[in-house]
C-alpha cells in the first residue's frame, strides 16, 4: 500500500529528469482539459453509483491537483504542503461552530455565518492585493 509521501515522490519523479515526456511537458494551462474531464468522470461515477470507479476517478482528480502543485513548486510559487495548509486553515476558519465556540440555532444561521466569513475573506484578500500593489508602486 503506497503512502501519501510516496505518491508525492512518484509525481516528482514523473516530472523529473528521467521522468515521463508527457508529464514533463504539461503546464497549468495544458492540464485544464484534463481537470475538466476528470471532474466529469467523478460526476459520472457518482451518478452510476459505481463506488469502485468513484475511488479511481477521485484519484485522477487528486493527480491533477498534485501535478499543478508540482509545477508550481518547480516554478517556486507554492507546494502541495501550501495547498493542504491553505485548505485546512480555510476549513477551520469557516467552521467556528466546530473548531471555535460559536453556536448556531439553525441551518439558516449556519449558512448566513458561512457567507459572512466568505465575504470577510474576500475583503481581506482585496486589502492584501491593494497593499501589495501599493508596495510595488512604492518600490518603483
Ligand atoms: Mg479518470
Amino acid at each position: 500500500m503506497y503512502t501519501y509521501p510516496q505518491l508525492l515522490e512518484i509525481i516528482k519523479e514523473l516530472r523529473g529528469e528521467h521522468g515521463c515526456p508527457w508529464d514533463k511537458a504539461q503546464t497549468h494551462e495544458s492540464l485544464i482539459s484534463c481537470l475538466r474531464d476528470e471532474c466529469e468522470e467523478v460526476v459520472e461515477a457518482i451518478e452510476k453509483k459505481d463506488e469502485e470507479n468513484l475511488c479511481e476517478e477521485l484519484g485522477d482528480v487528486l493527480l491533477q491537483v498534485l501535478l499543478h502543485a508540482q509545477i508550481a513548486k518547480e516554478e517556486g510559487l507554492f507546494t502541495m504542503e501550501d495547498v493542504v495548509n491553505t485548505l485546512a486553515e480555510k476549513m477551520v476558519r469557516r467552521h467556528p461552530h466546530v473548531f471555535g465556540d460559536e453556536e448556531y440555532g439553525s441551518l439558516e444561521q449556519n449558512k448566513k455565518r458561512w457567507e459572512e466569513i466568505k465575504k470577510a475573506e474576500r475583503e481581506a484578500k482585496s486589502n492584501k492585493n491593494r497593499t501589495n500593489i501599493r508596495n510595488t508602486l512604492d518600490k518603483q
